[in-house]
Protein backbone atom coordinates (compact mmCIF):
# COMPACT_ATOMS: atom_id res chain seq x y z
CA UNK A 1 0.00 0.00 0.00
CA UNK A 2 1.28 3.38 -0.99
CA UNK A 3 1.62 6.19 1.64
CA UNK A 4 -1.59 8.66 2.02
CA UNK A 5 -0.67 11.80 0.51
CA UNK A 6 -2.38 14.60 3.10
CA UNK A 7 -2.57 18.38 2.93
CA UNK A 8 -0.70 20.04 5.75
CA UNK A 9 0.05 23.77 6.64
CA UNK A 10 3.42 24.11 6.81
CA UNK A 11 3.08 27.47 8.44
CA UNK A 12 1.78 25.64 11.79
CA UNK A 13 5.27 23.94 11.55
CA UNK A 14 6.25 23.90 15.64
CA UNK A 15 9.56 21.74 17.53
CA UNK A 16 8.29 18.23 17.91
CA UNK A 17 6.95 17.85 21.52
CA UNK A 18 8.76 13.92 21.60
CA UNK A 19 12.23 14.44 19.78
CA UNK A 20 13.76 17.71 20.23
CA UNK A 21 15.71 16.67 16.51
CA UNK A 22 12.50 17.18 14.77
CA UNK A 23 10.42 18.91 13.54
CA UNK A 24 6.12 18.49 14.26
CA UNK A 25 3.17 20.23 11.87
CA UNK A 26 -0.67 19.98 13.18
CA UNK A 27 -3.11 18.54 10.99
CA UNK A 28 -5.69 20.92 12.31
CA UNK A 29 -6.75 22.41 8.86
CA UNK A 30 -9.64 21.76 6.72
CA UNK A 31 -7.19 20.87 4.16
CA UNK A 32 -5.71 18.26 6.07
CA UNK A 33 -9.62 16.79 7.39
CA UNK A 34 -10.94 17.06 4.09
CA UNK A 35 -8.06 14.65 2.47
CA UNK A 36 -7.88 12.55 5.09
CA UNK A 37 -12.08 11.99 4.79
CA UNK A 38 -12.32 11.72 1.26
CA UNK A 39 -9.56 9.04 1.31
CA UNK A 40 -11.06 7.55 4.02
CA UNK A 41 -8.17 7.21 6.71
CA UNK A 42 -7.91 7.44 10.41
CA UNK A 43 -5.44 8.88 12.33
CA UNK A 44 -3.57 6.77 14.27
CA UNK A 45 -0.53 6.45 16.35
CA UNK A 46 2.50 6.15 14.56
CA UNK A 47 0.81 6.36 11.31
CA UNK A 48 2.43 6.99 7.59
CA UNK A 49 1.92 10.14 6.17
CA UNK A 50 3.34 12.02 3.20
CA UNK A 51 2.60 15.50 3.90
CA UNK A 52 2.12 18.50 1.24
CA UNK A 53 1.23 22.40 1.00
CA UNK A 54 1.32 25.14 -1.52
CA UNK A 55 5.02 26.65 -2.55
CA UNK A 56 4.32 28.67 -5.23
CA UNK A 57 3.76 28.41 -9.41
CA UNK A 58 3.14 24.57 -9.93
CA UNK A 59 5.10 23.20 -6.74
CA UNK A 60 4.36 22.02 -3.85
CA UNK A 61 6.47 21.15 -0.43
CA UNK A 62 6.82 17.43 0.66
CA UNK A 63 7.80 15.77 3.41
CA UNK A 64 7.47 11.88 5.08
CA UNK A 65 6.26 12.02 8.75
CA UNK A 66 4.74 9.69 11.31
CA UNK A 67 1.45 10.43 13.13
CA UNK A 68 1.60 11.17 16.66
CA UNK A 69 -1.11 12.56 19.36
CA UNK A 70 0.19 15.37 21.46
CA UNK A 71 -2.26 15.47 24.76
CA UNK A 72 -0.81 19.04 25.49
CA UNK A 73 -2.14 20.18 22.29
CA UNK A 74 -4.78 17.45 22.04
CA UNK A 75 -4.23 17.23 18.41
CA UNK A 76 -2.51 15.26 15.66
CA UNK A 77 0.89 16.28 14.55
CA UNK A 78 2.41 14.88 11.56
CA UNK A 79 6.21 14.76 12.77
CA UNK A 80 9.10 15.38 10.06
CA UNK A 81 12.59 16.18 9.27
CA UNK A 82 12.80 19.90 8.67
CA UNK A 83 15.65 19.25 6.45
CA UNK A 84 14.32 16.66 4.70
CA UNK A 85 11.43 19.00 3.16
CA UNK A 86 11.32 18.56 -0.63
CA UNK A 87 9.71 20.52 -3.42
CA UNK A 88 7.47 18.51 -5.79
CA UNK A 89 5.20 19.58 -8.65
CA UNK A 90 2.22 20.44 -7.43
CA UNK A 91 -0.54 18.06 -6.18
CA UNK A 92 -3.41 19.27 -8.49
CA UNK A 93 -5.24 16.17 -8.47
CA UNK A 94 -5.83 16.89 -4.76
CA UNK A 95 -5.80 20.82 -5.05
CA UNK A 96 -8.55 19.93 -7.42
CA UNK A 97 -11.06 18.33 -5.28
CA UNK A 98 -13.27 20.66 -3.38
CA UNK A 99 -15.97 17.76 -2.40
CA UNK A 100 -16.01 16.87 0.81
CA UNK A 101 -17.14 12.77 0.86
CA UNK A 102 -18.98 11.71 4.41
CA UNK A 103 -16.49 8.84 5.82
CA UNK A 104 -18.78 6.62 6.08
CA UNK A 105 -21.70 7.25 3.35
CA UNK A 106 -19.88 9.36 0.71
CA UNK A 107 -22.36 11.90 0.48
CA UNK A 108 -20.86 15.24 -0.91
CA UNK A 109 -20.96 17.24 2.16
CA UNK A 110 -19.49 21.04 0.86
CA UNK A 111 -22.80 22.24 -0.55
CA UNK A 112 -23.95 21.40 3.04
CA UNK A 113 -21.32 23.20 4.51
CA UNK A 114 -21.38 26.48 1.97
CA UNK A 115 -25.31 26.71 3.39
CA UNK A 116 -25.21 26.05 6.91
CA UNK A 117 -21.89 26.69 7.60
CA UNK A 118 -19.62 24.37 9.31
CA UNK A 119 -17.97 23.53 12.77
CA UNK A 120 -16.68 20.82 14.93
CA UNK A 121 -20.08 20.10 15.83
CA UNK A 122 -21.14 19.42 12.34
CA UNK A 123 -22.46 16.07 11.34
CA UNK A 124 -23.40 15.04 7.88
CA UNK A 125 -26.74 15.43 7.30
CA UNK A 126 -27.91 12.00 5.92
CA UNK A 127 -25.91 9.64 8.21
CA UNK A 128 -24.96 11.68 11.42
CA UNK A 129 -21.57 10.87 11.33
CA UNK A 130 -19.47 13.62 12.81
CA UNK A 131 -16.99 15.19 10.40
CA UNK A 132 -14.31 15.14 12.82
CA UNK A 133 -14.33 10.92 12.70
CA UNK A 134 -10.95 10.56 11.10
CA UNK A 135 -9.27 13.10 13.38
CA UNK A 136 -10.80 11.07 16.68
CA UNK A 137 -8.01 11.47 19.53
CA UNK A 138 -6.71 7.93 20.61
ZN1 LIG B 1 -22.76 10.58 5.88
Amino acid sequence: MSTPIIYADFNGIMASSRNENLSAIPLDSYGSLKDLTNQQIRLKEGMSLVIYADSGEGEDLEADSTVYYDSKHKWWMAEIDNEKIRYVPSHDNLWNQKEFLCLQCRQDLEPYFSEHGRNPETHCPNCGLSILTVTQAP
